[in-house]
């Protein structure tokens, strides 16, 4: 069933992970803004020069850059009927920029659906986090590890630790997101859109919370 949803919650909180499985099942396709920069990146582009000075410090992309390219995505064929947003909106900024790009069409998103996750655990997920570098599936050293060492289970990609996933650079990536990102929660609250999934189960089980909460 295809649908617009926003994954909310703190870096490790396992957006990405069921970002990719609830896009799959159907609701549409997995814009990952992050994955974007880091593309950006790899391709050696102006703009992922630009993403890389925030990202190694663990703050965040400034607002019109990234509302741009992310809407810039959302208009690709494949995103047409639905998608999963993860990683943004980021900012009121950048949620107020999503509803008013979407209102006017009549496309409004669906449900924010917010995977809380307890602090020491996310330092846990983070620093134990490995991600295909061909198809940025995410695995964890002990909590879902590959077949294989070092490669990916779905395309043989081979997989690396991102660097910031550095612990000095988690910890400013988690006072990043309680200090600009946290204030969403209220945002999509007052508009009735929010609902809240226990992120520390199994990975099946935060799916089935996460695919209930919208009506999946
Ligand atoms: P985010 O996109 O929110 O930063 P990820 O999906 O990359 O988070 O997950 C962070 C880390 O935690 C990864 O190593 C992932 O394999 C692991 N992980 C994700 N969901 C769970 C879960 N329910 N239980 C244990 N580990 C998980
Ligand atoms: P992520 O892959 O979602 O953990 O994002 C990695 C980094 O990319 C963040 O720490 C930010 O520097 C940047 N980034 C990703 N999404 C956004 C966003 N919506 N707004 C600003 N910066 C972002």
């Amino acid at each position: 069933m295809s649908a617009r949803v926003v994954l909310l919650g703190p870096p490790g909180a396992g957006k990405g992970t069921q970002a990719a499985l609830i896009a799959e099942a159907g609701v549409g396709a997995h814009i990952a803004s992050g994955d974007l920069f880091r593309k950006h990146l790899g391709e050696g582009t102006e703009l992922g020069a630009l993403a890389k000075t925030y990202m190694d410090k663990g703050e965040l992309v400034p607002d019109d850059v990234t509302i741009r390219m992310v809407l810039e995505r959302m208009d690709e064929q494949d995103a047409r009927d639905g998608y999963v947003l993860d990683g943004f909106p980021r900012t009121l900024e950048q949620a107020k920029a999503l509803d008013d790009a979407l209102g006017g069409q009549g496309r409004e998103i669906a449900a924010a659906l917010l995977i809380e996750v307890e602090t020491e655990e996310l330092v846990r997920r983070l620093a134990g986090r490995w991600i295909c570098r061909n198809c940025q599936t995410p695995y964890h050293e002990s909590f879902s590890p590959p077949q294989a060492a070092g490669r990916c289970d779905s395309c043989s990609g081979e997989l690396y630790q991102r660097d910031d996933d550095k612990s000095e650079v988690v910890r400013a990536r988690l006072e990043t997101y309680e200090r600009q990102t946290a204030p969403l929660v209220g945002y999509y609250e007052s508009q009735g859109k929010l609902a809240r999934v226990n992120g520390q189960q199994r990975v099946e089980q935060v799916t089935a919370d996460l695919e209930a909460a919208f009506g999946a």
